[in-house]
């Protein structure tokens, strides 16, 4: 982690091509130079326009599922086992690997995601940890139309509208009846996430028929105890929540109304809470952080700022005709850094 915000790291990747891409002839507008975590954009219309922007990594098309989790990902998994909040989000146009890097692909494991390697992470850090004794708990929702659904139960077990976001003096921000599954190895919370996923809302889109428009929370809470020096046990709980985000395009492209546009809208109205959040903490001037706009920004506000270590990752397509949304990606990540 480093940068002006300690705890809040913002890295870039780009996806490779895709087939119809390629046979299309598409031309790339983004160069990376990863040594330095700098991306340049080319404007298509105007080759002299080069826009750079500097990160504290930038991903090509070319790096590993694991660079990217050893490089990011990996010291706040180890932060939350030590008792940490973190949260990691893939922030992009829709179609540009969000659900690639973190999830990856099913059943390949050298194309394993964040998410999974998570699992992977936390399970043999516990089997190699005798002194400690470990719980570990998984939950899964989504926040779709700025409504909070459960992954883990059957969707008519939710109720309409919504759960409720509710505040614990002590506790903080909590989703009222969410359910939270106690898990023993990497098996069982790889079945939890293959449950949610098969719950989450899609609607397609022009642009991705799977493309989702909500976002979705994975959130892992990490309970141990450990004996301390006069003999008392020593209890820490560190919270992991891997977020993966509606698509950030502009809703123009995607030929959206009626109802998909009033889903837009409000889709674009947590992202941009979100952006104003972290803008503010890294700022580190504001003392007002804006965590109340947004289901999302509130029910992330343990998580973000003060202790927490907070990872975004902007994820990018290297063709011309993505130009616009490309850039506000990149500048949206900017902000954040
Ligand atoms: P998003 O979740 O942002 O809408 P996806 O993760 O579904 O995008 O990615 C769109 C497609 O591109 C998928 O077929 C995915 O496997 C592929 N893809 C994305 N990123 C990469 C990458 N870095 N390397 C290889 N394929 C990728
Ligand atoms: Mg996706």
């Amino acid at each position: 982690m480093s940068g002006r915000g300690e705890n809040i790291m913002v890295v870039c990747r780009c996806r490779p091509f895709n087939e119809r891409e390629k046979a299309n002839g598409h031309t790339k507008i983004c160069e990376i130079d990863s040594r330095n975590g700098v991306i340049s954009l080319k404007n298509p219309k105007q080759d002299s326009d080069v826009k750079t922007f500097t990160f504290d990594a930038a991903f090509d098309e070319g790096c590993l599922q694991t660079e990217v989790y050893n490089s990011t990902a990996r010291v706040i998994v180890d932060a939350a086992l030590g008792g940490f909040n973190g949260t990691v989000f893939v922030y992009g146009q829709t179609g540009t690997g969000k659900t690639f890097s973190m999830q990856g692909v099913p059943n390949v494991p050298q194309l394993r995601g964040i998410i999974p390697t998570t699992f992977h992470h936390i399970f043999d850090y516990i089997s190699q940890t005798s002194q400690k004794k470990f719980l570990v708990r998984v939950s899964f929702l989504e926040i779709y139309n700025e409504e909070i659904k459960d992954l883990l139960i059957k969707a008519n077990k939710n109720p309409k509208g919504g759960l409720d976001l509710k505040e614990n003096p002590e506790t903080g921000v909590y989703v009222k009846n969410l359910s939270a599954f106690v898990v023993k190895s990497v098996e069982e919370m790889e079945h939890l996430m293959d449950v949610g996923n098969k719950n989450r809302s899609v609607g397609a889109t022009l642009m991705n028929e799977n493309s989702s428009r909500s976002h979705s929370i994975f959130t892992i809470t990490i309970e141990s105890s450990e004996p301390g020096p006069d003999g008392q046990d020593r209890y820490v709980s560190g919270k992991l929540n891997l977020v993966d985000l509606a698509g950030s395009e502009r809703q123009s492209k995607t030929g959206a109304s009626g109802d998909r546009l009033k889903e837009a809208t409000k889709i674009n109205l947590s992202l941009s809470a979100l952006g104003n959040c972290i803008s503010a903490l890294v700022d580190g001037k504001s003392s007002h952080i804006p965590y109340r706009d947004s289901k999302l920004t509130r029910l992330l506000q343990d998580s973000l700022g003060g202790n927490a270590k907070t990872l975004m990752i902007a994820t990018l397509s290297p063709a011309s005709y993505n130009f616009d949304e490309t850039l506000s990606t990149l500048r949206y990540a900017n902000r954040a850094k």
